[in-house]
C-alpha cells in the first residue's frame, strides 16, 4: 500500500491586522517532502503542536510505503498571506501530481483563512481531489475549533476531528484515520459518507475545554452513538469564533458506512443538543457580565 501524507495548519483571527507569511511558517513547521518522515516519526503533538506522527508510525508499523507531500504550520495569528498560502499549495500539488497512491492522509486545522479565501483548507482539499481523483480515499484529521465547510466535506472521504481540548489526542485521531483508510482499500467498509450540521451559534473558545464542560456532553453523546452499527465516526466541532465567514462556529459531522439518511439523521440531533447546550457554552460570558 502506498499512501501521501500532508500538513497544513493554521488557525486565523480574520480581525487581526498580523499576517503570517513564510518566515513565520518556518518557525513553526514548513517541511517539504525529504524532511517530513524523519522530523516527524514518532511525535505525537500532544498540547497541539506537532502532526503526522500518528499517521507516520501506523504506515511504518504496517510496511505501507510513505508518499511525504508538504507540512507546514504557524502560531495562530491574522490570515495567511496570499503568497504564503500559493507557495504551500504550488508544493503541494507539485509532489503530489504524478504519484500513484493508493489513499491519501492529511492533517489540516480547518479555520485557516488566507487573504481573499475564506476557506483555505476546502480549496487545498479541491486541489488534492482533483490530482487523484474520485477514486482515491482522501481522508482529513481537524482541530476541535474547526470552521468546517461543506466543500471540505465535499471534496474529503472523511472528516476526524479532535476528542479533545487540551488537543490530546492528535496522534490518536491520526491512526484512526489510518484504521479506516486501511478499512477502505481491503474493502472492509461499503463506502463511507458524511453529512454536516451547523446550528446557527458562535461559541467562545474560553468554555470548549473538553473535561468538565459541554462539550464534554457532546463527546459522551458523540461516542454512544459511534456504537450503533454503520456508525463510523461522530466528531463535534467547538468552531472558531474569530473567523469572519458563513462557515464559522459549531458544528458536527458524521461519517457512516453507506448509510446517508443515518448520518443526516444523527448530524441532525446533534445539532439540536448543541443548540440545547448553548447556554452552558456562554455561561462564562455570562459570569463575567455580573456586576
Ligand atoms: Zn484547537
Amino acid at each position: 500500500m502506498r499512501i501521501a501524507i500532508g500538513a497544513f495548519s493554521h488557525e486565523s483571527h480574520s480581525f487581526s491586522k498580523d499576517t503570517v507569511d513564510i518566515q513565520a511558517m518556518r518557525q513553526v513547521l514548513f517541511d517539504d517532502k525529504d524532511e517530513i518522515i524523519e522530523n516527524h516519526r514518532g511525535v505525537r503533538g500532544d498540547g497541539g503542536g506537532g502532526w503526522l506522527g500518528g499517521y507516520i508510525d501506523y504506515a511504518e508499523a504496517c510496511g505501507w510505503e510513505i508518499v511525504p507531500i508538504f507540512a507546514a504550520g504557524a502560531y495562530p495569528s491574522g490570515p495567511v498571506t496570499r503568497e504564503t498560502y500559493a507557495y504551500i499549495k504550488n508544493k503541494f500539488i507539485k509532489n503530489l501530481t504524478g504519484e500513484q497512491v493508493d489513499g491519501v492522509l492529511l492533517h489540516l486545522h480547518g479555520a485557516c483563512c488566507v487573504q481573499g479565501l475564506d476557506d483555505a483548507e476546502g480549496d487545498l482539499l479541491t486541489e488534492i481531489r482533483n490530482i487523484v481523483g474520485e477514486r482515491v480515499p482522501v481522508l482529513t484529521v481537524l482541530d476541535l475549533h474547526a470552521n468546517v465547510s461543506e466543500l471540505m466535506v465535499e471534496k474529503a472521504d472523511a472528516i476526524y476531528g479532535y476528542d479533545t481540548y487540551p488537543h490530546m489526542d492528535v496522534y490518536e485521531r491520526e491512526q484512526e484515520a489510518c484504521q479506516l483508510l486501511e478499512k477502505i482499500v481491503l474493502g472492509n467498509v461499503a463506502k463511507p459518507v458524511m453529512y454536516r450540521t451547523q446550528p446557527p451559534l458562535l461559541f467562545p473558545a474560553i468554555y470548549t475545554q473538553t473535561k468538565g464542560g459541554p462539550m464534554e456532553k457532546l463527546m459522551e453523546k458523540a461516542v454512544a452513538y459511534e456504537q450503533e452499527e454503520k456508525v463510523i465516526n461522530v466528531s463535534p466541532f467547538a468552531g472558531y469564533y474569530a473567523s469572519d465567514k458563513r462557515e464559522a462556529g459549531p458544528s458536527c459531522v458524521v461519517i457512516a458506512d453507506n448509510a446517508p439518511d443515518l448520518a443526516e439523521k444523527i448530524a441532525k440531533e446533534m445539532a439540536t443538543c448543541i443548540w440545547e447546550l448553548q447556554d452552558e457554552f456562554f455561561a462564562i460570558c455570562r459570569l463575567s457580565r455580573r456586576p
